[in-house]
């Protein structure tokens, strides 16, 4: 789960994480009453939506004074910005923060990561902050370090010293810098964190180590131990499908494609996007219905499905084994009752009831095209949607 940057600096800042005093903004007024409440000349604007690259795309403004606050907090509410993490389409920005100027000496790059070649929590550093840092492991990795932690003991003083050392943040700074790496470890496990990005880490001239930016991602898995963090869900940042879907406890991921898949399992969903890719179609989502499915279940999962625009057909691939043929059916003929089905359905059932399941769909009358295998399902449904 992803959370705002406002929202992370402030689980940070509980850890002992040094950030900008800042306050939250929905609107225009709010962002000035939040700079009247901030010392410094400078305030800074910032967009708050769940993606990075903001500054680059005209998100995060300086502003001299409180005029010019009000001029950007407008400007940028309700705009759609487009970064290189947003896709095309962009998001809007509903939320901003308003936070005091920082005199940067430099910046630099600190990760957290969950890193599976060593099944440890690593933690990276570089020298070259604010630019992206896949940019930086392309082009001069021997600028990343990392130190490995043992979840025993935890990131070791030592170890954070070496790291500051390496990305040769002033000798002065340091041990500021090190107890900044342990805080922000510390939060990083207590929160059950899957990332944690700061990007960019400063040095100030008035001899702070501080979070400029912060990104953090939390474990879906672990969410329900945190309702301090469960809470900072914002279901405006989400995919409206995939909402709906975690409702009725479906795995449901929205893609570009435009074939609507239902399937039961992961394992078939997965083979079922390769073989639509196979003949040159375009999956519009994943969805595993599970094994349990009952027919009200299908009867969401495929309305969700059809509520998505770009879906110019649908191809259910379904193996009866726990999930039996004819609860599917059920679930497809009572949506298709719902809403009407007005593009190409093509069916391939196999397993547990499915003679049953194939009269269901006989009898509904509806326009449905049988496959006999899943690759037969898969060239007719992209066949139809050319
Ligand atoms: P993004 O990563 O989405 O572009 P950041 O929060 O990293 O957004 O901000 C981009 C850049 O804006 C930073 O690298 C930094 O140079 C500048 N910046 C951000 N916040 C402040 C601040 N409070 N004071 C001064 N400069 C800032
Ligand atoms: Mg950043």
């Amino acid at each position: 789960m992803n959370v705002h940057e406002y929202q992370g600096k402030q689980v940070l800042k509980q850890y002992g994480v040094d950030v900008p005093n800042g306050y939250v903004a929905f609107t225009s007024e709010e962002a000035v009453a939040a700079a009247e409440k901030l010392s410094g000349d400078i305030k800074v604007v910032k967009a708050q939506i769940h993606a990075g690259g903001r500054g680059k795309a005209g998100g995060v403004k300086l502003a001299k004074n409180i005029d010019e606050v009000r001029t950007y907090a407008t400007e940028l509410l309700g705009k759609v910005l487009v970064t290189h993490q947003t896709g095309p389409e962009g998001k809007e920005v509903k939320r901003l923060l308003i936070e005091e100027g920082c005199p940067i000496e430099k910046e630099y790059y600190i990760g957290v990561v969950i890193d599976r070649s060593t099944n440890r929590v690593v933690m990276m550093g570089s020298e070259e902050g604010g630019t992206e840092i896949e940019e930086v492991a392309e082009k001069t990795p021997e600028k990343i370090f990392r130190e490995v932690i043992d979840p025993a003991v935890g990131l070791l003083p030592f170890q954070a010293r070496r790291l500051a050392y390496n990305i040769n943040i002033p000798i002065d700074k340091v041990n500021k810098a090190a107890r900044f790496m342990m805080a922000l470890y510390q939060a990083f496990v207590d929160k059950d964190c899957s990332l944690a990005e700061i990007n960019p880490l400063v040095t100030t001239s008035d001899g702070r180590v501080m979070a400029l930016d912060a990104k953090l991602n939390f474990d879906a898995n672990a969410i329900f131990r945190h309702k301090d963090i469960a809470e900072l869900r914002d279901l405006d940042e989400e995919d409206p499908k995939e909402i709906e879907a975690s409702k009725y406890d479906l795995s449901y991921i929205a893609l570009d494609g435009n074939i609507g898949c239902m399937v039961n399992g992961a394992g078939l969903a997965m083979a079922t996007m390769d073989i639509i890719k196979h003949f040159d179609g375009e999956p519009a989502n994943f969805l595993d219905v599970g094994g349990s499915a009952t027919a009200e279940k299908v009867t969401e999962a495929f309305k969700i499905i059809l509520s998505d625009q770009n879906v110019k057909g649908i191809f259910v691939n379904i193996f009866g084994g726990i999930m039996k043929c004819d609860v599917i059916a059920t679930g497809v003929v009572e949506a298709a009752k719902q809403v009407k089905l007005d593009r190409p359905l093509v069916v391939r059932l196999e397993g547990t009831n499915v003679d049953l399941g194939k009269e269901i769909l006989q009898q509904s009358r509806l326009d449905i095209i049988a496959a006999d295998s899943m690759a037969d399902g898969a060239q007719k449904i992209v066949e139809l949607v050319k």
